[in-house]
């Protein structure tokens, strides 16, 4: 057996674990991007049942709420000091900017306003900001798997509960315009690939992790807050705002339960 030098043994151990992690990373990536694709079917297919597509909304803004502050933002700081709360706003008006200023129509949910769509251009500033936003969903798995397992796993559900809803969205705005099926599940594609860039370029860009994980963080925050939140409160249904509370509340047991 060759002799070990001090210290080496861990470096290996290390290392193997990052690997396992990326390889993991990877692996949800896909599943979140296979989201994306499952959310277009939803819209195409008008027989397939979409009115539980609300509850993962509700569900996904309560549990995306809490795994922003109570786990990103506060490993973002344990990483790069406060200078990560900079990023953490950045990434917040980042998504600002595209979804909602740059374009001039966008909600989460069915696309019912086609006056609004209509033009080339509306829909390709929507494409944009999906495009952009989902590209962080991509950054947020890949940054927290390069922290930890655990931090992987907490994100990746944060991605996957709003997956569904942002590939119907995507596909419901195409449809809205006359584009027919195939375009709009290649839109609800498009946006599994743009997440599938973000896993795979933080993979590959590992010292960049004290400005990918603050910016995820502040992009995490803004999507749960802002796009999703408001279609929850669109809903008169105490079921929809138990929900909220009881995806917050998973983050909290999910805490207690694994994360020593
Ligand atoms: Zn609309
Ligand atoms: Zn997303």
């Amino acid at each position: 057996m060759d002799e070990v030098r001090p210290g080496e043994m861990e470096y290996v151990t290390i290392d193997h674990d990052l690997a396992t992690r990326t390889a993991m990373a990877a692996a949800l990536g896909l599943v979140a991007a296979a989201g994306n694709l499952l959310g277009g079917y939803f819209v195409v297919r008008r027989d397939w049942p979409r009115q539980f597509l609300q509850y993962f909304l509700a569900l996904g803004a309560g549990y995306m709420l809490a795994v922003a502050f109570l786990e990103i933002i506060p490993e973002s700081i344990a990483i790069a000091g406060k200078e990560a709360l900079f990023y953490v706003l950045a990434g917040f008006f980042l998504v600002h900017l595209f979804e909602h200023t740059l374009a001039p129509h966008f909600h989460f949910g069915e696309e019912t306003h086609p006056e609004e769509v209509s033009h080339q251009r509306a829909q390709n500033s929507v494409m944009l900001g999906l495009i952009i936003h989902t590209f962080f969903d991509g950054v947020a798995i890949a940054s927290g798997f390069l922290v930890s397992t655990w931090l992987g796993v907490v994100i990746f559900f944060a991605v996957f509960l709003h997956k569904l809803p942002e590939g119907f969205t995507v596909a419901s705005v195409f449809l809205a315009c006359g584009k027919g099926k195939r375009r709009a599940i290649q839109a609800a594609a498009a946006l599994g690939g743009a997440t599938l860039l973000g896993v795979f370029l933080t993979s590959l860009l590992q010292s960049q992790l004290r400005y990918a994980l603050p910016l995820s963080g502040g992009v995490t925050a803004y999507v749960a807050a802002t796009d999703l939140l408001p279609e929850v409160n669109r809903e008169p249904n105490w079921r929809m705002a138990f929900l909220v509370f009881f995806g917050v509340a998973s983050v909290l047991i999910m805490q207690h339960l694994f994360h020593v």
